[in-house]
């Protein structure tokens, strides 16, 4: 057996953190890595402190903002960069992995936050049935890499994405 990716290693565990998210709508991890370490993690989820959807709102789920998905939540994406910057680690020239491909919003923050490269399992796109993820189009026209990720044979990690919006 030959030895997992790095790619691999980060996307199984961005993989398990979504599970860890509250959500009922949505549950995304991402994992922020430099030179192959980690720099910081984060699952989707309203800030710390505030509501837990699926207790709070059990059933119903929580409530949504236009597009579908949780209004109260931080993405995946956002808790990553928060936390490193809260506790001062430089996200510059960092590569971010993400189970679902980051919305333009997050696209914004990745980008001023100078992220050099981002590796997404799902697509939002693909699985809503829209021509293109905005926050990919938005990433690549700036000059950030994104790549898709292709699973390894290694691995047994779910090809679907946990808890997607529901339209
Ligand atoms: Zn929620
Ligand atoms: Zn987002």
């Amino acid at each position: 057996m030959g030895k997992p990716r790095f790619d691999d290693i980060f996307m199984e565990l961005a993989v398990n953190l979504a599970k860890r998210s509250h959500c009922i709508k949505a549950q995304v991890g991402a994992v922020l890595t430099k030179d192959t370490r980690i720099i910081s993690i984060g699952y989707n989820g309203p800030p710390a402190g505030t509501h837990n959807c699926d207790e709070e709102f059990p059933g119903v789920g929580c409530p949504r903002d236009s597009k579908g998905s949780c209004s109260l939540a931080l993405h995946a994406e956002q808790n990553a960069i928060l936390y490193a910057a809260k506790n001062g680690s430089s996200v510059e020239g960092a590569t971010l992995y993400v189970t679902l491909s980051p919305c333009i919003a997050c696209a914004r923050i990745i980008f001023s936050m100078k992220i050099d490269r981002v590796i997404y399992y799902h697509s939002y796109a693909e699985y809503k049935g829209i021509p293109v993820d905005e926050g990919v189009e938005f990433l690549r026209r700036f000059g950030v890499t994104v790549d898709r990720y292709e699973p390894s044979e290694l691995l047994s990690i779910p090809s679907e994405p946990s808890l997607l919006p529901v339209s």
